[in-house]
C-alpha cells in the first residue's frame, strides 16, 4: 500500500495586535491530494458560521419568475428531442428531468425534485432526494444506451444561491459527455498511473488507508464509504463518498444509490446544526473502467461573513488551490456523531 497523506507545515511570523503586538506564529499547511497530487491550504481557525436567513432568500426568489413551479413548468421549459426521449420528459414519481438550457455536455438535464418552490434542509431526506436521483440515473442511461461516444457522466447539485444556484427550487443537474471535466480528468488518469505504479486499486488503498488511520473516516453505508478528504475542495471541510466495488455505470441503479442518499441526508443533518443552509454536491461516473470508482464530494457552501462574501476567492478561482479553516480531522467528530443515527 503506497497511499501518501503528505502535508507540508509552515507557520507565519507576525507582531501581532491581539497580543499587544508580541511576536507571533500562525500555523498553516500545504495538502497534496494522495490521488491527484492537487495541494490545498488548510488552516486551524475557530470558524462557526453565523445562521444565514433563508427566509428572506426564498421570500426574494418567489417575486422573481421561477420556470420549475408548476403553473410555469410545462409552458417555460424546453423538451428533448424524440430520438433522445421520446416522451420528451422523463417523469420519476414527483420529479421531472428536463434539458438544461446551458449545455454543460453534449446531454445535460436539470431534474426538479418535485412542484415545492423550497425544500428546507431538514427535509431532504432520502425519500425526498429519491425521485430526482432516480430521474437522472434513468437520464444517464439512456443517454448512454443511444450515444456509444459517451464515456463520462456527472449528477450535480447546487443547492441554495451561495453554492452558486441561481434557482431556489431544487433541482439536480446530471451532464453526459464524450470529454472529461478536469475533475473527472484527473481522477481518471490518476487511478490509471496508481493501478500501473502499484499493481493495485488506488480506491481500495485508499479506503484501508482511512480506515487505519481513523481520523478522517466517517463510516460505512452499506456498499459505500464515507471520508473527510484530506485535501478540502472547499471553505469548510468537505466529504468523500466511494463505492469501491462499483467501476462503471451500468452498475449503479436505485438500490445502489439508496446508501449515498441515506449518509447525504446525515450529512445535510449535521451542515443544518452547524448553520451550513447551501451545498455541492458531486457524483462521478465512466461508462466502465477497472481503475476507477463511483465517488461522489460534498461541499459545504456558505457566506462567511455578515457582508455576504463568497467563500470562493482569487486562490480557488485563479490559482486553483483551495484552502479551508477548519481542519477536516477536527470537523470529523463532530460529523461522526449524525452518521451513527
Ligand atoms: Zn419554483
Amino acid at each position: 500500500m503506497t497511499i501518501l497523506f503528505k502535508s507540508i507545515q509552515g507557520k507565519a511570523r507576525l507582531q501581532n495586535p491581539l497580543k499587544d503586538f508580541a511576536l507571533d506564529e500562525i500555523p498553516y499547511e500545504i495538502r497534496f491530494d494522495p490521488l491527484t497530487g492537487e495541494t490545498g491550504r488548510v488552516f486551524d481557525l475557530p470558524f462557526k458560521a453565523e445562521r444565514p436567513d433563508v427566509s428572506d432568500t426564498v421570500r426574494r426568489s418567489t417575486e422573481l419568475f421561477c420556470p420549475f413551479c408548476p403553473e410555469t413548468m410545462k409552458k417555460s421549459t424546453p423538451l428533448f428531442p424524440k430520438e433522445v426521449i421520446p416522451e420528451g420528459r422523463i417523469e420519476v414519481g414527483e420529479a421531472s428531468l428536463i434539458p438544461n438550457l446551458l449545455p454543460f455536455d453534449k446531454y445535460a438535464g436539470v431534474s426538479v425534485f418535485s412542484r415545492r418552490h423550497h425544500i428546507p434542509i431538514e427535509e431532504l431526506t432520502p425519500e425526498t432526494m429519491a425521485d430526482a436521483f432516480s430521474a437522472s440515473m434513468v437520464f444517464i442511461k439512456r443517454v448512454f444506451h443511444i450515444d456509444p461516444l459517451m464515456e463520462y457522466a456527472s449528477v450535480n447539485w447546487n443547492y441554495m444561491p451561495p453554492s452558486g444556484s441561481s434557482m431556489v427550487h431544487p433541482h439536480l443537474q446530471p451532464n453526459c459527455g464524450e470529454f472529461p471535466t478536469n475533475e473527472q480528468r484527473m481522477q481518471v488518469e490518476a487511478s490509471r498511473r496508481y493501478a500501473q505504479e502499484n499493481s493495485n486499486l488506488f480506491w481500495h488503498d485508499y479506503v484501508e488507508a482511512e480506515k487505519a488511520r481513523g481520523d478522517r473516516d466517517i463510516g460505512e453505508i452499506e456498499h459505500t464509504f464515507w471520508t473527510m478528504s484530506f485535501v478540502p475542495r472547499g471553505f469548510l471541510p468537505d466529504v468523500w463518498c466511494i463505492f469501491p466495488r462499483h467501476s462503471s455505470l451500468a452498475q449503479i441503479g436505485e438500490q445502489e444509490l439508496l446508501p449515498f442518499l441515506i449518509g447525504l441526508s446525515k450529512i445535510l443533518r449535521y451542515f443544518n446544526k452547524q448553520n451550513i443552509l447551501s451545498f455541492n454536491v458531486s457524483i462521478f461516473f465512466v461508462r466502465e473502467d477497472e481503475h476507477f470508482r463511483v465517488n461522489a464530494r460534498i461541499c459545504p457552501r456558505l457566506t462567511p461573513r455578515g457582508i455576504g462574501n463568497s467563500d470562493m476567492a482569487y486562490f480557488q478561482t485563479i490559482h486553483k488551490e483551495p484552502f479551508t479553516v477548519r481542519k477536516p480531522e477536527s470537523v470529523c467528530p463532530e460529523l461522526r456523531e449524525f452518521f451513527g443515527g
